[in-house]
């Protein structure tokens, strides 16, 4: 199953915890909260995140004090941590960043910002865990919200057929081989027949609907998922506005 990046959230107001809790949930994160240092080394040492978002002003242990230990340490030295401060605390960031902070967003942000700024430290550090959105045509894929959608209308689409659209979208025009795609998306399982991904290529048709044909059979090679579909002029960049 996918798996969503796990975010420490370090803060003790519990208002602005709470509404980042919830963004970060609805837009394809696992949040955990906590309200002090203590509760962060706790987590921390029990399950090791993939981003912190730390806040600078802490009772207690202060934030730059918690992040100077984690960058000492192999297990947790590579994790990303971005840096919540104070507007006024133009110190706090010089200090944040000294003591090995990521990156630093100020209070108040958006929604918007904040998650740009998560996935900006994640691509940096972590490339492979960043939920990406990908595009081909009319056809979109949101792997952090897990939701594809064609003209605007979302699809019903299974686990299974849900990774194997996302790797044809990602490497989309090219052909791809039934060993290649089992290899990419079922990983080591020998005992998988290459018959498989015929079966569930013609689910993902089905779930697919309108857009089923831009899922090609290129006969004796495998399967392409192409945006120049039917018409013969790519539908990418047309003057359809998306949504
Ligand atoms: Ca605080």
């Amino acid at each position: 199953m996918r798996k969503l990046p796990r975010v420490l959230v370090v803060e003790d107001e519990p208002a602005i915890a709470e509404l980042i809790a919830v963004n970060l949930r609805h837009n394809g994160f696992a949040p955990t909260v906590v309200f002090d240092g203590a509760a962060a080394r706790r987590e921390v040492d029990a399950v090791l995140p993939d981003v912190i978002l730390l806040d600078w002003m802490l009772p207690g242990e202060s934030g730059a004090s918690l992040a100077r230990q984690w960058r000492k340490h192999d297990r947790t030295k590579t994790v990303p941590i971005l840096m919540l401060t104070a507007r006024s605390d133009e110190s706090d960031k010089v200090q944040g960043l000294d003591a090995g902070a990521d990156d630093y967003i100020t209070k108040p942000f958006s929604t918007q910002e904040l998650l740009a700024r998560i996935r900006a430290v994640l691509r940096r550090r972590a490339p492979e865990i960043v939920n990406d959105s990908v595009q081909v045509g009319e056809l979109a894929l949101d792997a952090g919200t897990y939701r594809v959608s064609f003209r605007g209308n979302e699809l019903k689409v299974g686990p299974t057929e849900f990774k194997l659209l996302h790797y044809l979208m990602k490497h989309a025009e090219r052909v791809h081989t039934r060993g290649t795609l089992l290899d990419k998306i079922w990983g080591d399982h020998v005992f998988i027949e290459e018959r498989t991904v015929d079966v569930h290529v013609k689910r993902l048709r089905e779930s697919l609907g309108e857009a089923a044909s831009m899922v090609e059979t290129v006969r004796g090679a495998g399967y392409r998922l192409t945006g120049l579909n039917n018409t013969g002029r790519p539908a990418q960049g047309s003057s359809t506005a998306a949504a």
